[in-house]
């Protein structure tokens, strides 16, 4: 490789292609990393750290309201956005930091650049340089999308700004259902904002258990979110300091801010990939085999920009694999099954597996478990709400296959379940598991009455 500048080079410092440069240079490559924005990417810099950190935030005020019944007093509260935003950000920082010393620490050059393919052993960088590279890994994440273009479709934000807001919105509208617009409706209502949540579909967070969309919608309302589905926005209008978004339905909302959060595209344009011989897939992601390769053989791409399943663990893993394939002597699958997702609403979605849809179109037998009840807190903090909690398993092997939760600690939960559904665990191995109680979540042990069981039709 002698000839080559680096062994590696990778486009993207986020959470897949740090952790690629990482393993790649302690195998021994010579690795170069671009990073045209910030290093850690969307997870760290406009993702999942400081979303959790705003939902956290937004939580203190059902803490507060619950409080009462516990016998305290809370004084009068107010909430400085200002505050909030200038902390998140110092933690940002703080983290972009460890990231480049870590990778500094690795032996890894990191250019803060935009780099480009410009053939399958070479990149470009903005500044004009070139650089010859042994392998080359796209992990350049993805970008929010917006969807068909609106009449006043410029005055909308995406989560990006979200997080930078100068000022904190009275009224916000988000538009979308999946994940991304649910925390933030969480996150804006618990903070104090009027929320207006507008979805075209027919309930929020398509593609997770019927039941748990359901509740969590109901759960939302409780909270005061206005959830109007099956009707998009398709006008914003600038009104003097507020909006004016005129809705399919012909009814109109006014919002200090619009939002929208309507699915993020990967970030393939413009990058020279085409040119190069890099195919796109039918997903609009880069197409790529097991090991993470694309149809040029020493160009590797991970993480969101492949379009599977768009999640930081997932880009991490894949980093992991990459660099121990080429660079470990390891050739190495990430497996995609059983992946644990959660939603960082209020209250909280955990989920893992199979959805009840999803088992009954695929097993010839399918035992559906559910528990609704309310939770112990809110028997003295007289708060109105429910937690359900549902087991999906396959009748014939006895297999849990999913597993949702929708209530406080729902992800904590999740990611420890999810073990038990990787590992194979069957329904009597959950009910031979001693409960530990009183939690929510010795639920997932005690249930034993089948709240349904499905038999899929022979000629299916
Ligand atoms: C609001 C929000 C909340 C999320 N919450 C969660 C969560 O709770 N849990 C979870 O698991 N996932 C969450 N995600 C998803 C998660 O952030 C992504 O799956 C993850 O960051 C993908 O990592 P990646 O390495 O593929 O891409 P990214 O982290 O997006 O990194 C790509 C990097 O490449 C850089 N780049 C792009 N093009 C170039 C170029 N040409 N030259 C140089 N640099 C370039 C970008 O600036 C970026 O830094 C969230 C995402 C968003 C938007």
């Amino acid at each position: 490789m002698a000839d080559h500048d680096v062994d590696l080079f990778v486009i993207g410092g986020g959470s897949g292609g740090v952790r690629a440069a990482r393993i790649a240079a302690e195998h021994g490559a010579r690795v170069m990393v671009a990073e045209e924005y910030r290093l850690g990417g969307t997870c760290v810099i406009r993702g999942c750290v400081p979303k959790k950190l705003l939902v956290y935030a937004s939580r203190f005020r059902g803490e507060f309201e619950d409080a009462a019944g516990f016998g305290w007093s809370v004084a009068q509260t107010s909430f400085d956005w200002s505050s909030l935003i200038a902390n998140k950000d110092r933690e940002i920082a703080r983290l972009e930091t460890a990231y480049s010393a870590t990778l500094e620490k690795a032996g890894v050059k990191v250019v803060k650049t935009r780099a480009v393919v410009a053939d399958a052993h070479r990149v470009h960088l903005a500044n004009g340089e070139q650089v010859r590279a042994a392998y080359i890994l796209i992990a350049t994440g993805g970008a929010p999308s917006y969807g068909e273009a609106i009449p006043g479709i410029e005055h909308a934000i995406s989560s990006n700004e979200a997080f930078h807001l100068p000022e904190f919105p009275r009224r916000v509208l988000i538009q979308g259902g999946g994940y991304i617009a649910v925390e933030f409706a969480g996150i804006f209502a618990g903070l104090g904002a009027h929320v207006t949540l507008v979805y075209r579909g027919d309930n929020i967070l398509r593609g997770f258990d019927d039941d748990i969309r359901q509740h969590l919608r109901g759960e939302m309302e409780k909270r005061g979110i206005k959830v109007i589905t099956g009707c998009k926005v398709a006008a914003i209008e600038r009104v003097s300091a507020h909006y004016s978004v005129r809705l399919s339905s012909a009814n109109h909302v006014t919002a200090d801010r619009v939002m929208f959060a309507t699915g993020r595209s990967p970030h393939v344009t413009k990058l020279g990939l085409q040119e190069a011989g890099v195919e796109i897939g039918k997903n609009g992601g880069v197409a790529v085999d097991e090991y993470g390769c694309t149809s040029v053989q020493n160009i590797y791409a991970v993480g969101d920009v492949t379009n599977r399943i768009n999640l930081t663990p997932v880009a991490i893993r894949e980093g992991h694999a990459v660099a121990d394939t080429v660079f470990g002597g390891k050739p190495t699958k990430v497996d995609h099954s059983h992946v644990p997702t959660a939603v960082f609403s209020e209250p909280e979605v955990g989920t893992v597996g199979l959805t009840e849809a999803q088992a009954r179109a695929k097993l010839h037998q399918t035992d559906v478990y559910k528990a609704m009840f309310k939770p112990l807190k809110a028997t003295l903090s007289g708060r109105d709400t429910t937690v359900l909690m549902k087991l999906v398993v396959d009748g014939h092997s006895d297999r849990v296959v999913g597993c949702h939760v929708v209530g406080e600690g729902a992800a904590e939960m999740t990611q420890l379940a999810a073990i038990a559904v990787k590992m194979g665990a069957t329904k009597a191995d959950f009910d031979a598991t001693m409960a530990l109680h009183p939690t929510a979540a010795e639920e997932f042990v005690t249930m034993r009455k089948k709240s349904a069981s499905y038999a899929r039709e022979a000629a299916e």
